[in-house]
């Protein structure tokens, strides 16, 4: 059998990048559930209906770099409380947390829903404001413009939306590490999240 790792999060708590440092780490495969959520709200934005959207998705769809905009993000966090799309996307990610040679998926409700027997579950958080001004900085690099004050309203709006919502919503399984990066590096917060699947491993 294989070894799941679910870490879960809000958006920029560095869960993206702890994640592809683990899997590099343990050479496990990595899936980032967001984007499956993301191509559903892409396809909306174009008018297709969600629900359709989300049983028609196929690998490619996550290949598309306009899925990292502000834009869709938002779409994907409207999509996401629709019990249809959340449960067409579930054999995907169950099936890809079985893979022989380990894996890891992040996302909102990897610990809790998807993979509630994985064998090692992180939460991974930071502060709202922490949150924004890695956002901001990322947007910037990539040519948006926007202003800090719009990305936190953004950061806490999408928050809202997923810890309220009736399906799966965003929470910390309770046997899940909780690691808050909001003052580590994220040489610090790597480094601490290997310890907490080292000690599951053993
Ligand atoms: O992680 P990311 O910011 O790419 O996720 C985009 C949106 O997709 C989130 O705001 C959330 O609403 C939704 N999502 C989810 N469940 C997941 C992953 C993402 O509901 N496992």
């Amino acid at each position: 059998m294989g070894f799941a790792i679910a870490i879960d999060g809000p958006a920029a708590a560095g869960k993206g990048t702890i994640s592809k440092a683990v899997a590099a780490h343990f050479g496990f495969a990595h899936l980032d559930t967001g984007l499956l959520y993301r191509a559903v709200g892409a396809k909306v934005l174009t008018g297709v209906d969600p629900i359709e959207a989300a049983r028609a998705l196929v690998a490619e769809d996550l290949d598309n770099a306009s899925l990292r905009s502000a834009e869709v993000a938002e779409a994907a966090s409207r999509v996401a409380v629709i019990g249809e799309v959340r449960a067409a996307l579930v054999d995907f990610q169950r099936a890809f947390a079985r893979r022989a040679g380990g894996a890891v998926l992040d996302g909102r409700d990897i610990g809790t829903v998807i993979c509630p027997d994985a064998q090692a579950k992180l939460f991974v958080t930071a502060s709202a404001e922490v949150r924004a001004a890695r956002r901001l900085a990322e947007l910037l690099a990539r040519g948006d413009a926007t202003s800090f004050e719009a990305v936190l309203a953004d950061v806490q709006a999408r928050d809202a939306r997923d810890a309220s919502r009736a399906q799966a919503p965003m929470v910390a399984a309770e046997d899940a590490v909780l690691i808050d990066t909001s003052s580590m590096s994220i040489e610090a917060a790597v480094a601490a999240a290997i310890t907490a699947v080292e000690e599951a491993r053993t």
